[in-house]
């Protein structure tokens, strides 16, 4: 009688990356690798995902930690996502990936799940691409025949999609530091708290030194196959100075050119391209506030 849910697979547990690498080039496309489990598990146990393979990243210490870095900071892609939620240096480096942590699921899914996982994964529901992405983060990405940098631009391909390869592990993501006089902010509306968010948005903002935008990076998730950068709405604000107008002109430009959100169960698409157009607004407004009161 059969008494696992998943269908059966072969089941490893390197201890280094080296080990992980080479057991993931021996098995090639048959095998997934196991991090936090708590998006692949689920998929296996409806069997949605059949890997004949599991390579558990567990074990691996080494892609375990957060480090300041050249003033921004870099996260190996095992790191819990609850420990990133805790850190000093995150908090200090990264403001926008502190305050999406608690948006994430629940603390104990936070407790297992990775930010790589999350990552690697790619749900356009999920917060942490779409924050990766405002913030111009750069992914590491290893296999056993050498490394390559992705940056968050080029990485998210589609509905759990990528640009890793099969036998290729994301092994860090690296936040730059944020320049002088910049603000962001995290936005999103979920039915109920720790549910997948039915939009959210991501921004940053830089101000010159009389106040007009320098630059502006706002994405947005739960809106198509991927997180979207919303190009058009950045442009609004290209050399302006915050008003009500000038921001409802960017909400305004993030709902109706930068987003073409689908129905589902969940909400109409009108109602999302509603929700597309406030959380800008919303979130715009404070990043410019934190990013007028944080001159250094
Ligand atoms: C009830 C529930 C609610 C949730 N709500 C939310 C939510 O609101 N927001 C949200 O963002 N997430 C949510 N999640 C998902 C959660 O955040 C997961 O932790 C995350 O999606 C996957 O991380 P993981 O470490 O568990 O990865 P796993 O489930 O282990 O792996 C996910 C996928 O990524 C691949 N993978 C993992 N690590 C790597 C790596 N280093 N390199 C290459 N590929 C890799 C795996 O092979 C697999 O295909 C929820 C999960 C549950 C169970």
């Amino acid at each position: 009688m059969r008494t696992m849910k998943p269908a059966p697979f072969e089941y490893f547990t390197p201890a280094t990356l080296d080990e992980a690498l080479a057991l993931l080039a021996q098995h090639g496309a048959e095998a997934k690798p196991l991090a936090g489990g708590q998006s692949l598990i689920p998929a296996m146990n409806f069997r949605l995902a059949r890997p004949a393979v599991l390579v558990d990243l567990n074990r691996i210490s080494e892609l375990a930690y957060v480090r300041s870095e050249s003033g921004g900071v870099a996260v190996g892609a095992m790191t819990r996502q609850r420990a990133v939620e805790r850190s000093e240096e995150v908090a200090r480096a990264a403001p926008l990936l502190a305050e999406a942590m608690p948006a994430i699921a629940h603390p104990q899914i936070r407790n297992r799940g990775t930010v790589g996982g999350s990552i690697a994964h790619a749900d356009p529901s999920a917060e942490l691409p779409a924050v990766m992405l405002a913030l111009d983060a750069r992914f590491r990405a290893r296999s056993s025949t050498g490394e390559r940098p992705i940056p968050a631009d080029e990485f998210f391909k589609g509905m759990l999609e990528t640009a890793l390869e099969p036998g290729e592990l994301l092994v860090e993501i690296a936040v730059p530091s944020l320049p002088p006089r910049s603000g962001t902010a995290f936005l999103e509306i979920a039915r109920r708290h720790g549910d997948y968010a039915l939009v959210g948005v991501a921004a940053v903002v830089t101000l010159d030194v009389r106040g007009r935008c320098q630059a502006a990076r706002i994405a947005c998730l739960s809106v198509g196959d991927a997180p979207v950068l919303l190009v058009e709405a950045a442009k609004t604000l290209a050399g302006q100075s915050a008003s009500e107008d000038l921001l409802r002109a960017a909400a305004q430009a993030a709902a109706t050119r930068d987003v073409d959100p689908l129905s589902d169960i969940h909400a109409s698409a009108a109602y999302r391209r509603q929700l597309v157009a406030v959380l800008t607004r919303r979130a715009l407004a404070r990043a410019f506030e934190r990013a007028a009161e944080n001159p250094s």
